[in-house]
């Protein structure tokens, strides 16, 4: 029969996957076919609930990802959650809208990435943004403030603030505690400006007046569902890229097994768009034949593209949390956070500092001996001390802080920002739907800890600040005689590898960055030695940025259709 041709095939309706469809399939003489594993959760109450975080966990909306047994972090495995659905990950997040520390974009540049820099970027995170800042007066006492020139009201995704808001003047309270500190953690008032130091309420990506989740799906796909020359396969799994005939490693298609068990080829005349995530999109690679040869031959799958460093450079942080019995009941959601610098962090931060700096050469062989020297230790050794600069010189928050009061409990979560362990993510078989061997080497390095430990002892410290020590009762969690007042790195670590969960922000598995120092993907987002292969999501993003991914997944989603168009 015929089959329909497409110009360009995404594979993955995600928060990249929809940004880019919506953007190519504006021109109305443009072909384009969104595949996607998930089905429509449009009217799903644990997505569209703004304060309904976690409700979505563990339901067949989230792929949650096994990892390996981390060897470093106690020996078991971690539950890394992604989304199942049109909208991917956007529908299951936690909707915070926080961007990265201008220096942190450019370091993208340093490497080699020619013409991705802060300022460049930031056109993309407005031309997607519909700031609904008109009117907060309705959130008097919360404390939300912003600052207009930073954001973009005209774009289809809605960034802002929701009822649910709590609005009782704890965030004044908490400001004037971080003011107290013994280094004070000086107010922002909007952290999206490229300068993120300091504490402020972060805005999430929330319809206002609705009152629920805005997602890709929301923003990007159902306004425009209409568009004739936008198609979507739900509940379709991608098994692979299929390859013109002739050696220049170019796709014709995609294999997929349809929602009726299926499997059918789907052609594309012009590209082949992988937008499935940072733990999926490697995986089609090596799957398509594109990727390490030793991995693939294991499986028995031809090496179409000898590109070995395809699924290396994982990187994702690691989230834990203190908790306190609270004096006061509270409803309503917080959007509370504090980004410490090294200086605010660390009371010798220039000790800190030069001890890290001796031992970059050790943790850079080490990451490498541990891919088999697929990266080579040189080259990693220069991205920590990139990394390094970050945050000794350019004074990148090293810390994220989160408060989360609920009922008669304060929580807290937090996360070193910018660990430098790397793991990496490869198939464990030639099944397309078996889960990858993903392997984020959690706390390999040991830097790693001493951050997680130093927040957490910033976080005893905060709630023994006044006005904030009168209104918090008792530490419940670890608690003082599980983790003593005075306990050394070691003392923590328990408490730490125990607690701890992967904070959903891997990146980096198909790096931007130039080929002889391990990239997967050039400044166009092409795939080396494919003529038309791209990937436009987190899998990209060659290092961590302190906020949080979403945002800058939207943006980078945002130059890609611009380059993809011809527009760069
Ligand atoms: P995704 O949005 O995951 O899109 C990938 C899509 O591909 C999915 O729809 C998936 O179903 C589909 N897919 C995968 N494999 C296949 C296949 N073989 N065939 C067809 N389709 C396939 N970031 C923030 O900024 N703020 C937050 O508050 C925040 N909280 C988070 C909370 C959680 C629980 C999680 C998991 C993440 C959170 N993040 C947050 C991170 C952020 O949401 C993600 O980094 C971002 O959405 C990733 O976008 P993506 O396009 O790379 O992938």
């Amino acid at each position: 029969g015929a089959e329909p041709t497409y110009d360009y095939i995404i594979v993955g309706g995600g928060t990249s996957g929809l940004v880019v469809a919506n953007r190519l399939s504006e021109d109305r003489n443009t072909n384009v076919l969104v595949i996607e594993a998930g089905g429509s959760v449009y009217n799903n109450p644990n997505v569209t609930d703004t304060t309904g975080y976690g409700k979505a966990f563990g339901t067949d909306i989230d792929w949650a990802y096994q990892t390996v047994d981390q060897e470093y972090a106690g020996n078991y495995s971690q539950t890394v959650r992604a989304g199942k659905a049109l909208g991917g990950t956007s529908t299951i997040n936690g909707m915070v809208y926080l961007r990265a520390q201008n220096a942190q974009i450019d370091a993208w540049e340093t490497v080699g990435n020619e013409g991705w820099n802060w300022k460049n970027l930031i056109p993309y995170y407005r031309k997607g943004e519909q700031f609904q800042g008109d009117d907060f007066s309705w959130l008097e006492g919360s404390g939300v403030a912003y600052d207009p020139a930073y954001h973009g009201f005209d774009g289809p995704l809605k960034v802002g603030w929701s009822e649910s808001q709590l609005n009782d003047g704890l965030a004044q309270k908490l400001n004037t505690t971080y003011q107290n500190m013994p280094v004070p953690v000086p107010y922002n008032i909007d952290p999206n400006g490229g300068q993120m130091i300091g504490y402020t309420l972060y805005p999430k990506t929330v319809d206002s007046k609705l009152n629920i989740r805005e997602d890709a799906a929301r923003a990007y796909y159902y306004p425009y569902k209409s568009r004739t020359n936008l198609h979507v396969w739900l509940n379709t799994n991608a098994n692979k890229i299929t390859w013109k005939a002739g050696d220049d490693a170019t796709a014709d298609g995609v294999e997929v097994t349809l929602a009726n068990g299926t499997t059918t080829v789907v052609k594309a005349s012009r590209e082949v768009i992988l937008a499935a995530g940072a733990l999926k999109s490697p995986a089609l690679l090596e799957l398509s034949g594109i990727g390490n040869p030793d991995v693939l031959s294991k499986y028995g799958i031809d090496t179409k593209v000898n590109l070995p460093t395809v699924g290396e450079n994982l990187q994702d942080q690691m989230n834990n949390g203190l908790a306190y019995d609270a004096k006061s009941n509270y409803s309503g959601v917080a959007d509370y956070v504090a980004y410490p610098s090294a200086s605010q962090l660390f009371s010798n931060a220039t000790a800190v500092g030069a001890k890290l700096l001796r031992k970059l050469p050790a943790y850079a062989a080490q990451v490498a001996s541990a891919n088999g020297n697929v990266t080579k230790a040189a080259d990693i050794e220069r991205f920590f001390k990139i990394q390094w600069d970050l945050i000794f010189k350019s004074h990148i928050p090293v810390a994220e802080i989160l408060l989360e009061p609920s009922g008669t409990t304060l929580d807290t979560e937090y996360w070193g920002s910018v660990p430098f362990s790397r793991g990496n993510v490869h198939i464990s078989s030639a099944d397309p739907t078996a889960t990858a061997a993903i392997d984020p080497k959690y706390f390999m390095l040991d830097f790693d800890l001493q951050a997680q430990v130093q927040a957490a002892r910033f976080i005893r410290q905060l709630f023994n600040t006044e006005p904030f020590a009168a209104m918090a009762g008792a530490e419940t969690k670890p608690g003082l005689s599980t983790v003593s007042a005075t306990a050394d790195d070691q003392g923590w670590s328990p408490f730490i590898k125990n607690n701890f969960r992967s904070n959903f922000h891997p990146i980096s598995t198909a790096a931007m960055m130039p080929k002889e120092i391990g990239g997967v993907v050039d400044t166009s987002l092409k795939v080396y030695g494919t003529s038309n292969i791209r990937v436009v999501d987190a899998s990209v993003i060659p290092f961590q940025v302190c906020g949080h991914l979403q945002s800058t997944v939207y943006a980078v989603a945002e130059r890609a259709a611009d380059i993809i168009k011809g527009r760069i």
